[in-house]
C-alpha cells in the first residue's frame, strides 16, 4: 500500500506484528540478531520496532515500544506515528507470514476449509506466500471488535500527548 510504513518488528514483539498485519501494515517479524535487524531496516526502510532501548537508540527510524499489553503496543504504534488506520481486515495481510492475500473461489479451497466453512463462508481470501485460507465469520469478527478498541485506545493516547 502506498504511503503506508512497514515495519519490521523485533523477537519481542511477534504478537503485535500480527496485529499490524491484519490492520494492513507490512510488519515483517525477525528473531535475527540486532546487527541484522537494524541492517533490514535500514535497506527496506522499514520502521523498527523493538522493546530494546539500547537497539531503539541506534538507528533513525526506531519506535522503542513502551506498552505491556497487546492492545495498547498496537495503540502506541499507530499514535505515535499519526496513523488512522481503518478497523477492518479489507486491507490485512497473512498474520502468520505477512504474504499479501488474494480473493480465491471456492473451488480451489473448498478442500482446504472445513466442510460447514466451504459450504457457507461468502469469500475466500489465500495467502500468496504460505497459502493460508481466510474467510469472513466469527473469527474475524472479533478480531476486527478488537481491532476497533485499539483504534478507540489510540485516540486516547493520541490525544493525551
Ligand atoms: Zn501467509
Amino acid at each position: 500500500m502506498i504511503g503506508m510504513p512497514r515495519f519490521v518488528a523485533d523477537a519481542m514483539l511477534g504478537t503485535l506484528a500480527r496485529w499490524l498485519r491484519f490492520f494492513g501494515y507490512d510488519c515483517v517479524f525477525t528473531e535475527l540478531p540486532d546487527d541484522e535487524v537494524l541492517r533490514r531496516a535500514r535497506s527496506e526502510s522499514r520502521w523498527l520496532l523493538t522493546r530494546d532501548r539500547e537497539l531503539a537508540s541506534r538507528g533513525p527510524r526506531t519506535l522503542l515500544v513502551k506498552a505491556e499489553r497487546l492492545d495498547e503496543q498496537v495503540a502506541e504504534v499507530i499514535s505515535r506515528l499519526g496513523l488512522a488506520p481503518a478497523p477492518t481486515l479489507e486491507r490485512a495481510r497473512c498474520g502468520s507470514c505477512n504474504g499479501l492475500l488474494e480473493p480465491t473461489p471456492r473451488a480451489v479451497v473448498q478442500t482446504l476449509v472445513p466442510p460447514h466453512v466451504a459450504a457457507t463462508a461468502e469469500r475466500f481470501r489465500r495467502c500468496t506466500e504460505c497459502g493460508r485460507v481466510y474467510w469472513p465469520g466469527s473469527h474475524s469478527r472479533r478480531i476486527v471488535a478488537r481491532m476497533e478498541r485499539m483504534v478507540a485506545v489510540a485516540r486516547v493516547v493520541g490525544a493525551a500527548r
